[in-house]
């Protein structure tokens, strides 16, 4: 149905008043007015959905309407924290969203962002972020549009991936790289073990145990120093093995000092990587006005930022390459058009975080995002297993390393509430493997990971 034909326009004075705006709206506000040429349309629920359909545990929200059959939906999955984001959408959120106009995405965003009063963090922004999407998504169904028109058309056809080559050995790398070349990737992060290290990224390989024993363990023991040893000769490796062309990308993961990280992008210059992400963690900001001046390695960072007081000092000092943001967890679409914005005026490209840990949602709202972007650099590869495409009816569309939209309105996905009914969370506690906290040097002291 097209429904800007079907009920027309409505006037201001036709739709204000009733279920009111911001509890005491200020008489700019009070009106309610609808886009022209479309009907008011009144958030009336709010949901949360919580699924596992490959034993990731996803939180999804559901935005419910005043008109029939139309809903969005919006990623607020915080895997390690899950229950608690669901807490705050369905507590918190819900009762304060109800009545307010659908339309309203920037002044909700803004609303929903100052009531709690102290604000920020991953279970806020993450809850913000599941409403916000689904607003887009409702407002793109509502303009009948794929949501990238909204956000100023398309300038790219599909969104470049980068796959995830990981293993213990150097050969399972290259092996995997190999697939990911075969199917058409021009991209590939190159992830590799260090013998008896619990290395991020390497795959299954136990690691040793011979931690200081004490009331801490079971301990991952994890060391820097070979870590920093090894990356370069996996780069050499791959390169030999792989060639000149493929584009090689690497994750640090927070796990080592300055100096180090100094020393290991000098070493890896003359492989040129298309980044080297997270040297540092966010509480080391600082330490990248160090190591910029001193490498032509490009740099992404940002995974575990949350506000703009940790990511605009590196984007507007030119510190970085790549803005590694995960979208949800800065507060969703909205925050993140703002920040992929002013990083397009600094030279900085867009690379959102985006693994199995974000719902094939949240996917679905960065692609949207990535088509409309000028400075759009590379979205981090998604395989979406079947389980996962079967819950998640619309799944975006991967093809020879290019992630393609759905010309459907809106973000293009639905979810099967029945469907991702029977792939309940894992049972608990605990409700996360805890690994993150987990992982220690052989000292015993904990690493930021
Ligand atoms: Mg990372």
């Amino acid at each position: 149905m097209d429904r800007r034909g079907a009920l027309g326009f409505l006037s201001a004075g036709a739709v204000g008043g009733g279920l009111g705006l911001l509890g005491s709206p200020g008489p700019l506000l009070a009106g309610g007015v609808p886009p022209r040429g479309l009907p008011p349309v009144k958030i009336t629920d709010v949901k949360t959905i919580l699924t596992a359909p490959d034993g990731i545990r996803l939180v999804v929200v559901k935005v419910m309407t005043s008109e029939a059959g139309l809903y969005g939906l919006g990623c607020a999955t915080f895997t390690q924290r899950a229950y608690v984001v669901a807490t705050a959408v369905e507590q918190y959120l819900k009762p304060f969203l109800i009545g307010r106009d659908a339309d309203d995405i920037e002044d909700i965003w803004q609303s929903s962002y100052v009531s709690s009063y102290w604000r920020n963090g991953g279970v806020l922004f993450n809850a913000m972020s599941g409403v916000d999407q689904a607003l887009w998504d409702i407002k793109a169904k509502r303009a009948q549009m794929p949501l990238y028109q909204l956000f100023g058309g398309r300038c790219r056809l599909g969104a470049d991936l980068y796959y995830h080559a990981s293993g213990e050995e150097f050969a399972e790398v290259e092996d995997a790289a190999r697939k990911a070349m075969e199917l058409g990737y021009r991209h590939v992060r190159i992830q590799a073990g260090v013998p008896g290290l619990a290395t991020y990224g390497a795959g299954g390989r136990k690691p040793e145990t011979d931690a200081v024993d004490g009331p801490r363990n079971p301990t991952r023991v994890w060391e820097p120093g070979p870590y920093v040893r090894m990356v370069p000769r996996l780069f050499e490796h791959m390169r030999v093995k792989l060639g000149e062309e493929v584009e090689l990308l690497h994750d640090v993961h927070e796990r080592i000092t300055l100096p180090q990280a100094v020393q290991l992008c000098k070493d890896l210059e003359r492989y040129r990587p298309y980044f080297i992400e997270d040297p540092f963690p966010p509480e080391e900001n600082d330490h990248f006005k160090i190591l910029r001046p001193q490498t032509s390695v490009p740099i992404a960072m940002g995974e575990l930022f949350n506000n703009q007081q940790e990511y605009v000092p590196l984007i507007a000092g030119r510190l970085i390459d790549f803005i590694r943001a995960h979208v949800s967890q800065i507060g969703g679409l909205s925050m993140a058009r703002k920040v992929g914005a002013l990083a397009e005026f600094f030279g900085v490209k867009t690379a959102w975080h985006g693994p199995g840990d974000t719902s094939p949602v949240g996917h679905a709202a960065q692609l949207a995002l990535e088509l409309a972007s000028a400075n759009f650099g590379i979205h981090e590869g998604a395989l979406f297993h079947e389980r996962t495409k079967e819950v998640f009816p619309g799944c975006p569309e991967v093809k020879n390393g290019y992630m393609l939209a759905s010309e459907a309105p809106g973000l293009g996905i639905d979810v099967d509430e029945k469907l991702a009914a029977k792939y309940p969370f894992p049972p608990g506690p605990p409700n996360f493997d805890y690994t993150w906290g987990r992982t220690r040097r052989r000292d015993g002291s904990v690493i930021r990971p």
